[in-house]
């Protein structure tokens, strides 16, 4: 099982998909997993991204991974491979996909249509404190003269309000329209509203925003959580990336 994006869809050349836990040959609690740091089974998860980026046609030799570190490190980048230390991919090259990978943080995936530009980005809330999200806009503008009205946004499943605690310390962090208190050491965070948010300050349009209305940590039938299942937490992936005109 994976998932789409409704206005990425309306574009034909714009390859996205997003995988859940569903659908793969990994024994449970890994299933699809498409990680080989979390203690699965290498051929399993080998089978399993065959199986994920076979089902729409993306080659293996025209992927690009980035290694998360929660930062707020953007790369631009022209051919695919791993990209060491950075939370955020971006290119304008044809036939190359740009991939998250997701347990609770959010994989927000960008479009500019105009520029034919997409990016890819990890950001929990460390992520979202460091500005990974205002970066990458950043980045989109000053490299590729992307304005906001051209942009289509996606902001996947994640770890949602209704189950993401955090302690005093992160949740001030933000300002205060973004959490909840649930007592007196546990406060709710509310990341997709800080993004969204981000999004429409660079003028992006509301209707060009599409929030995943999904949660990984209480949807555990369908996604993979590690603030849930710990250690023995899968991964997800999503990917975008465009095909030749
Ligand atoms: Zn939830």
């Amino acid at each position: 099982m994976t998932l789409t994006s409704s206005l990425f869809s309306q574009f034909k050349h714009l390859r996205f998909r997003l995988s859940t836990r569903l659908g793969g040959v990994s024994v449970e609690p890994y299933g699809m997993n498409l990680s080989f740091s979390v203690g699965d089974d290498e051929n399993n998860v080998r089978k399993n991204r065959e199986l994920f980026f076979g089902a729409f046609n993306i080659p293996p030799s025209q992927i690009a991974y980035q290694k998360q570190i929660h930062s707020n490190n953007v790369r631009i980048i022209t051919a695919p491979g791993m990209y060491e230390e950075t939370d955020a991919l971006i290119t304008n090259v044809r036939n190359l996909s740009l991939c998250v990978t997701i347990a609770d943080c959010m994989p927000i995936f960008l479009f500019d249509k105009k520029q034919n530009v997409v990016a890819a980005v990890h950001s929990g809330w460390r992520g979202c404190a460091n500005g990974i999200v205002q970066n990458t806009l950043t980045a989109l503008e000053k490299e590729f003269l992307t304005q906001g009205e051209n942009l289509i946004c996606y902001v996947g499943p994640a770890a949602d309000k209704c189950c993401y605690e955090v302690g005093e310390e992160v949740a001030k962090q933000f300002p205060g329209k973004y959490f909840q208190q649930k007592n007196e050491n546990k406060f709710l965070l509310d990341m997709k509203s800080f993004v969204r948010d981000v999004l429409l300050s660079f003028r992006v349009q509301e209707s060009n925003i599409e929030v995943a209305p999904f949660c990984t940590i209480h949807q555990s039938d369908v996604f993979h959580s590690y603030r849930r299942d710990g250690k023995f937490s899968g991964r997800m992936m999503g990917v975008i990336g465009m095909d030749e005109k």
